[in-house]
């Protein structure tokens, strides 16, 4: 099955706005080089609108890092997805694991932000994964199940396209240590075997599901060179471009090798 890889930087409570559209700048002239690769980030809020502006035709992906699930009204703090698609995104991140335990945000929360932004027009990112507890207490098939399916629990196939999963082990978030190969395919085809169960396996094969943790030009390939592996949320490696474009020029390759 062929999945077009999707690497996508989450920058996270990173970079003024200046910031932010140098960080573009030294990624945008570079996208020729990886062809046949989506390439997109995930700025902070006040740096959405530049970035929007900036990145005009490039075909590279606008994401925000949140939304608020209601339409409109008195949510102060919050953004609706119609404000999201006004300013340009493509994607919004779901479920990120710094959302969920600093946050607050469960996975029931996590499954009105799925139906408000699907309903709406904008592409997920729904993001999983268990922390090292529930690694080493042998439950993480049975976590990302659980997140997976209650997220997803009123999509069906047709909101296929605009869905991706992103399998983030907590354990290997900002820490600098990664997944195995392995670790992340045995995750990963567990994913697309529960996305079979719940949507078919036509839109099971056809959503991309990223590896999140540490990802990094030293270990990129090896991590994109499995098969149920279609691209990367990256974080830290993200805030600096060539490391980010090493990144994406690995994805690249993966399409070449496979
Ligand atoms: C993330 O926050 O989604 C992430 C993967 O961070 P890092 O690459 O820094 O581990």
């Amino acid at each position: 099955m062929n999945r077009i890889p999707f690497i996508c930087g989450n920058w996270k409570m990173n970079n003024l706005v200046s910031d932010s559209v140098a960080l573009l700048d030294g990624i945008l002239p570079r996208l020729s080089e990886v062809q046949g690769v989506e390439v997109g980030a995930a700025p902070p809020m006040t740096s959405v609108h530049a970035v929007s502006k900036r990145l005009a035709g490039s075909g590279f992906a606008l994401a925000a890092q949140n939304v608020h699930h209601e339409m409109s009204g008195a949510f102060t703090g919050e953004v609706s997805v119609a404000m999201l698609k006004d300013v340009g995104c493509r994607y919004v991140l779901v479920g990120h694991s710094e959302r969920r335990t600093l946050f607050g945000e469960t996975d029931d929360t996590c499954r009105q932000k799925v139906n408000a932004s699907l309903q709406g027009g904008l592409r997920v990112i729904l993001c999983i994964g268990e922390t090292l507890d529930e690694r080493e207490g042998h439950r993480t098939l049975e976590i990302v199940s659980r997140q997976l399916n209650v997220a997803l629990a009123e999509c069906s196939s047709e909101h296929a396209a605009d869905i991706v999963v992103a399998y983030e082990p907590v354990w290997a978030i900002g820490t600098g240590k990664t997944a195995t190969p392995a670790q992340a395919q045995e995750v990963h085809a567990h994913i697309r075997a529960e996305l079979a169960n719940k949507l078919g396996q036509p839109a099971a094969d056809c959503i991309r599901i990223q590896y999140g943790g540490s990802m990094k030009p030293a270990n990129a390939a090896d991590l994109l060179s499995q098969t149920d592996v279609d691209g990367g949320l990256i974080g830290g490696a993200s805030l600096k471009p060539d490391d980010f474009l090493s990144i994406c020029i690995a994805a690249r390759n993966s399409i070449t090798h496979s």
